[in-house]
């Protein structure tokens, strides 16, 4: 199992919308995908289709050590993949885990133990660099970085960047950057196209060829409780997910990323 977290410590910028579609992408192309909700505000649980407010399981029980990943898990019958919810218990958590032992590693011990049944995680993290983040980073082999093209999107990066590195260095020994994804992106917007080129001159390769585009769609697919991808289909924002989707898979199977 490849467990990727979407993190960017910024609010807003695309990371549910990511992770879940993401998943959807993934199971669209024949891969059995968990995706792990690690945010009390439960939107990718919610955009899954599947009711926060009903869950007897969660996150917050794995990180607790109360039950594993296999009973808590649920169906997204919409994205066809499992997803491990959240809700705001999930906000208690932080707090009730600083006082415990092995506290970052909640959640990689958690997966350890059913990652014969998947084939990639996807972990949508909060927006912050939280000791929920933390476990995100911990359990992951990559990073996947959401960014619209903005001018303050840098900034926060190297924040992101030093995480990522002093993760690696003394947590985490397989995490890695693999990639800046960028979204919400309109071309017609002169300072984007500039974000975007400047993106490419500092980090390369680091920057996925897919670029995702504003797409009302994407929007409005979670309060019908169903990713974009399967909302619709053939919308612009869906077709570039699938296509992002099929990116993760081609990186992967050019070597271990
Ligand atoms: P938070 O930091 O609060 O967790 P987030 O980083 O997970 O936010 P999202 O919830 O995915 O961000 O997206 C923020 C808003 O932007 C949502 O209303 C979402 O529907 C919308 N959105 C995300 N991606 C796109 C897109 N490509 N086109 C249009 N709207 C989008
Ligand atoms: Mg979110």
């Amino acid at each position: 199992m490849r467990i990727y977290c979407v993190a960017n410590q910024k609010g807003g910028v695309g990371k549910t919308t990511t992770a879940v579609n993401l998943a959807a992408g993934l199971a669209q192309v024949g891969q059995r995908v968990l995706l792990v909700d690690l945010d009390p505000q439960g939107n990718a649980t919610m955009g899954s289709g599947v009711d926060k407010r009903q869950l007897e399981l969660s996150v917050y029980d794995v990180l607790l050590e109360s039950a594993g990943i296999a009973e808590a898990r649920q169906r997204s019958q919409s994205g066809g993949y499992d997803v491990l919810g959240a809700n705001r218990d999930l906000a208690g958590a932080e707090l009730e885990l600083v006082g415990l032992e092995r506290r970052n590693e909640r959640l990689r011990t958690a997966l350890a133990a059913v990652t014969a049944d998947h084939d990639f995680a996807i972990i949508d993290c909060p927006p912050s660099l939280s000791l929920l983040t933390l476990n995100g980073l911990c359990s992951a082999h990559g990073v996947i970085v959401p960014m619209q093209c903005e001018y303050f999107a840098l900034e926060g990066l190297s924040d992101l960047v030093n995480t990522v590195r002093q993760v690696h260095a003394n947590l985490n020994r397989e995490l890695k950057l693999i990639g800046l994804l960028r979204v919400m992106f309109d071309p017609r917007i002169t300072l984007q196209q500039q974000v975007s080129e400047q993106l490419k001159s500092h980090f390369g390769d680091k920057v996925f060829d897919t670029v995702i585009p504003r797409n009302v769609r994407l929007a409005e697919a979670p309060s019908y409780g169903r990713p974009g991808l399967v909302f619709d289909p053939a919308s612009r924002g869906a077709q570039a997910y699938l296509a992002f989707a099929r990116e993760m898979v081609q990186r992967l199977q050019q070597g271990p990323a």
